[in-house]
């Protein structure tokens, strides 16, 4: 996305199993590539991911 993915949008490289479609590619964005996913962050799964990064995004709207 050549402005940056703003929150709460859905990426264009998101395929419909929500399987990047740029991995392993050189063109994926750096930020995606150094990722870590981690519990507190990401949760067990997708649902409580959702939950989580809502709420990480409502604490450091400004
Ligand atoms: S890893 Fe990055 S480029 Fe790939 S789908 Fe997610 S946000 Fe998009």
């Amino acid at each position: 996305m050549p402005e940056g993915k703003p929150a709460g949008v859905r990426c264009l490289h998101l395929d419909e199993n929500y399987g990047c479609q740029l991995f392993g590619k050189p063109e994926r964005p750096l930020l995606c590539e150094q990722f870590q996913a981690e519990a507190s962050v990401c949760g067990e799964n997708r649902q409580q991911a959702i939950k989580l990064i809502n709420a990480l995004e409502q604490a450091t709207e400004s």
